[in-house]
């Protein structure tokens, strides 16, 4: 086969646990993938050594005194890296007509409208940043089918589902005999701790999990099972699914990263070491496949695989979320803004871990439910959730 075409990449939130899995796949590959953008919030140190290593067209930054400092460093180094800075030039290098391949891992509700701006532009988009989708759902799937983009799953487990798929499965599960999606979860880190534990757990506990190296956000909505709440509202959209038709299966060794069922009972599942880099290199070389860097699955020493139902009576943030999505329109949105300032919160020591949980529910109540008809709706619900949360947060 011809050698592919040297493709052009835009790493949003270049420096993050994805940015940095994402650079290390990209690296191995120079006569594939050539570095267009990479962007990062305040981490300026970070995002130097990265131009120095990686030597981009583009670098972005969040505040304009920070892109002036790395503006300088980089002239000093002699590395013609262009610096921009704010929102606006993360749309930008999302949509430049020069760029393939964009990937979506800025953390939170702040990567929507970069990620938004690349399915607009009709480019690859690797979507690691589940956020996004969650808030803007259908918003989100018409704009990709609308513009012809490219959406591949990033997040383990939906990558996992993409791959045990059929190729073409559009036109719903149903019609491919598929009749579930099981969406494995590590269970987190305080899987099997009692309530009174839980009430208790501190910000560094919850960040410490067992087999994935990740952001303290994802971090945090793992140990709260919100992460896969959240991933749930994502297996709907991206795969055209009922919350019903998804069963979440906690598998504490991470090493089956989801499966499909279906009607003649055949169960499909994608396995492999917990690294994020082969997600990420599925995602860049479909339907070809790449190198990662990953080290082959050893299944004598993985020795056994153990599953067990989720519990949602000490873990309530996966029912909330099963519960937004049912509701529709807005409630995901809310759920999202309500969960990061609940996490934020707690990693600041403001709030306790049952918490986050508590937060999310008692600004869903206070909200109510709105047709997501258009973008502007979506971001008010989102700002209006985050006032009520802190809000609640001050009282
Ligand atoms: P991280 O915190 O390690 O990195 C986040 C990146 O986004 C950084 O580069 C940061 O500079 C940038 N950023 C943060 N706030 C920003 C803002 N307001 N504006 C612009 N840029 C901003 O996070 P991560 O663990 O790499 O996760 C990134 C996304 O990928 C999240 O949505 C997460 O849910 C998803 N994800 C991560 C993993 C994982 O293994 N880490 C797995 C699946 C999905
Ligand atoms: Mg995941």
């Amino acid at each position: 086969t011809p050698a592919p075409r040297c493709q052009a990449v835009t790493v949003l939130g270049a420096t993050g646990s994805i940015g940095t899995s994402t650079l290390d796949v990209i690296a191995r590959h120079p006569e594939r993938y050539r570095l267009h953008a990479l962007t990062a919030h305040g981490s300026r140190e970070a995002l130097l050594a990265l131009c120095r290593l990686h030597r981009p067209a583009v670098a972005v930054l969040e505040g304009e005194a920070d892109a002036a400092w790395l503006r300088e460093r980089l002239g000093e180094a002699r590395i013609d890296t262009e610096v921009a800075s704010g929102p606006q030039a993360l749309v930008e290098v999302a949509e430049a007509s020069e760029v393939d391949v964009v990937m979506s891992a800025i953390v939170g509700a702040a990567g929507l409208l970069p990620t938004l701006a690349a399915v607009r532009a009709g480019k690859r988009v690797l979507l690691a940043n589940k956020e996004a989708l969650v808030m803007s759902g259908a918003l989100f799937m018409d704009a990709v089918s609308r513009h012809g983009a490219t959406l591949l799953p990033i997040d383990s487990e939906h990558n996992a589902i993409y791959q045990c798929l059929p190729v073409e499965h559009r036109g719903g599960l149903a019609c491919h005999g598929v009749t579930q999606l099981l969406l494995t979860a590590s269970g987190g880190p305080f899987r099997g701790w009692s309530a009174e534990a839980l009430s208790s757990a501190t910000p560094n506990q919850a960040c410490a999990h067992p087999n994935w190296s990740m952001g303290r956000k994802i971090s945090v909505d793992s140990a709260t099972l919100m992460n896969k709440g959240l991933e749930l509202i994502e297996a709907c959209w991206l795969f055209d699914a009922r919350p019903e038709q998804i069963q979440v299966v906690v598998h504490p060794q991470s090493v089956i990263h989801s499966m499909v069922a279906y009607s003649d009972g055949s169960v499909i599942a994608q396995l492999g070491n917990p690294d994020m880099r082969t997600p990420i290199a599925y995602g860049l070389a479909w339907p070809q496949r790449i190198e990662a860097g990953v080290a082959a699955l050893d299944l004598f020493e993985v020795a056994r695989l153990d599953f067990e139902p989720a519990d949602e009576a000490a873990f309530p943030c996966l029912r909330l979320a099963r519960e937004a999505m049912s509701d529709g329109g807005t409630a995901p949105a809310v759920l999202n803004a309500a969960n990061e300032v609940a996490v934020e919160a707690f990693l600041e020591g403001r709030l306790g871990f049952t918490g986050i949980a508590e937060l999310v529910a008692r600004v869903r109540d206070a909200r109510s439910v709105q047709p997501a008809s258009d973008l502007a709706t979506v971001l008010e619900a989102d700002a209006l959730a985050r006032r009520e949360a802190n809000r609640w947060l001050d009282r």
